[in-house]
């Protein structure tokens, strides 16, 4: 079965999604990984995305879209978590497109869904490795042992996105751009919402359970009301 996790920066999408893979053999697409790959490569989609992402903005989608059906030729007999992708309405049409072209579907949406308050307070807390950028928040891990779990790394930082000023303008962007989205997986009966005000173990069970309650490849998705006390 193929997903997307869609929620504003802070909802904890990585997390959740690093979790599938564990749980379910879930592989995860991440289409900025793949073009930060491009741009490192040199190839010609690397060539063309380059100035614009190191600028710190999205590229256009159609570069997006092409890695992304490269990528979904590769690895479309797995399980499927979408990451970054798709972020505009255009990018939600033409990812169905193509999965449709491969003789596949994108089965669910979920939403992890939190308040913009809460995420002002997670995102001014979080910090990022020093060394390799992962990022942590005070409920993991790493901050208490001191050392980084993906590179043994001892220090961190706050990254300049992540000072309050700059997180509210993010989540108006953020806000802005996914509205069309929920409603066209809406409207399509696709969309799920998960409450992420919770704990991550207990946003984790709720999303296992709407995964775990599709079979695999299924078009037309059952409307029904899912949510778990
Ligand atoms: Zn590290």
């Amino acid at each position: 079965m193929n997903i997307v996790l869609l929620g504003p920066p802070g909802a904890g999408k990585g997390t959740q999604a690093r979790k599938l893979q564990g749980s379910h053999q879930f592989d995860i697409i991440s289409t900025g990984d793949i073009l930060r790959e491009e741009i490192k490569n040199g190839s010609p989609i690397g060539l063309q995305v380059k100035k614009t992402m190191e600028a710190g903005l999205y590229p256009s989608d159609e570069p997006i879209i092409q890695v992304f059906e490269n990528r979904l030729k590769q690895i479309k007999e797995k399980n499927l978590v979408l990451d970054g992708i798709p972020r505009t309405l255009n990018q939600a049409q033409k990812v169905d497109e193509v999965f449709e072209r491969l003789g596949t579907c994108l089965d669910i949406v979920i939403q992890i869904s939190v308040d913009d308050k809460e995420l002002i307070q997670r995102l001014s807390n979080r910090v990022i490795c020093k060394t390799c950028s992962a990022p942590y928040t005070a409920e993991l891990s790493p901050l208490v042992s001191g050392v980084c779990d993906k590179c043994n790394g001892t220090e961190f930082i706050r990254r300049p996105d992540d000072e309050p000023e700059a997180i509210k303008t993010r989540l108006n962007v953020y806000n802005e751009q996914t509205k069309p989205l929920l409603q066209y997986y809406s409207q399509t009966n696709r969309l799920r919402v998960v409450d992420g005000m919770q704990s991550v173990k207990e946003v984790t069970k709720q999303i296992e359970s709407l995964v775990g309650d599709i079979p695999q490849g299924l078009q037309d998705v059952s409307s029904r009301n899912r949510e778990r006390g």
